[in-house]
């Protein structure tokens, strides 16, 4: 006879595993798949929660931001509790994971992703996945990608508006290709100064999940990587760039291909 852990062990992922395109297969992939998750935000509060509780292996969150009152309305991950203790995020979402799901290993990184340490947080994942407020950590992270070979995917949203793209070095264009440089600060727009949306970040995290999901538990995902989806959620409307070559003259994809 069964004890309950055991019983809850194998229902626990019974009604994706009967998704047949995850299936068995996929679902042991997860379990051994590894994810950096670059900030624990609005975007980084759903992804987290989203792949933990699909059982990807390991997720190490990396943010140097504590919880506060601004942040509640789209957040998911915290509590009151945490914004009046001003609770570090990374802290606070690898609490709130761990008792989502005990199966999986959580790593908290109070630190603000910087050229010195990428590579050590990002040395022995799988993908990096974008929970990020600026443009300057993400062409960070991109070049790193680029160079190493590892993909990772885009996501912003600003407003009701987001924008999420899976960038796989080699095949796909990179956040390079696309623009050569991040804007200047004082010119990006963002959830301080423009406002955002709780159902939109809500909306493009679960995107974003999904497209780690079928990254990590697929050996060829099913759409094809380097389509940028848009979406503004306001006006309703949705656009979709089919995928993206890398460009001749990225600096970036260009510097690969040299193998400078
Ligand atoms: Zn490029």
């Amino acid at each position: 006879m069964m004890t309950p852990r055991e019983y809850n062990r194998q229902d626990r992922y019974l009604r994706q595993v009967t998704f047949s395109p995850l299936g068995e297969i996929g679902q042991r992939r997860l379990a051994s798949a590894r994810v950096l998750l670059i900030g624990a935000g609005g975007l980084g509060s759903w992804v987290s929660e989203l792949l933990a509780r699909a059982g990807v292996g390991f997720i190490r969150i990396v943010d140097d931001d504590s919880v506060d009152w601004t942040n509640m309305h789209r957040q998911a991950m915290y509590s009151e509790a945490d914004a009046e203790a001003g609770k570090p995020k990374a802290v606070a979402a690898a609490q709130r994971i761990a008792l989502i799901n005990s199966e999986i290993t959580v790593e908290a990184n109070v630190t603000r992703l910087a050229a010195g340490n990428i590579a050590s947080l990002a040395g022995d994942v799988d993908v990096i996945l974008d929970g990020m407020d600026n443009f300057t950590s993400r062409f960070l992270v991109n070049d790193y990608a680029v160079s190493t070979s590892l993909p990772w995917i885009f996501a912003g949203v600003v407003g009701a508006q987001g924008q999420v793209m899976t960038i796989i070095p080699s095949v796909t264009a990179c956040l390079r290709c696309m623009y050569d440089a991040p804007p200047p600060p004082e010119k990006e727009l963002n959830a301080a100064n423009t406002g955002v949306l709780g159902p939109a970040v809500a909306t493009m995290a679960s995107i974003e999940a999904l497209e780690a999901v079928k990254l990590l538990s697929a050996p060829q995902p099913p759409t094809s990587p380097g389509a940028i989806l848009v979406l503004d959620l306001w006006n309703g409307s949705a656009r979709r760039i089919e995928s993206l070559s890398p460009r001749e003259d990225c600096p970036c994809c260009g510097q690969r291909r040299d193998g400078r």
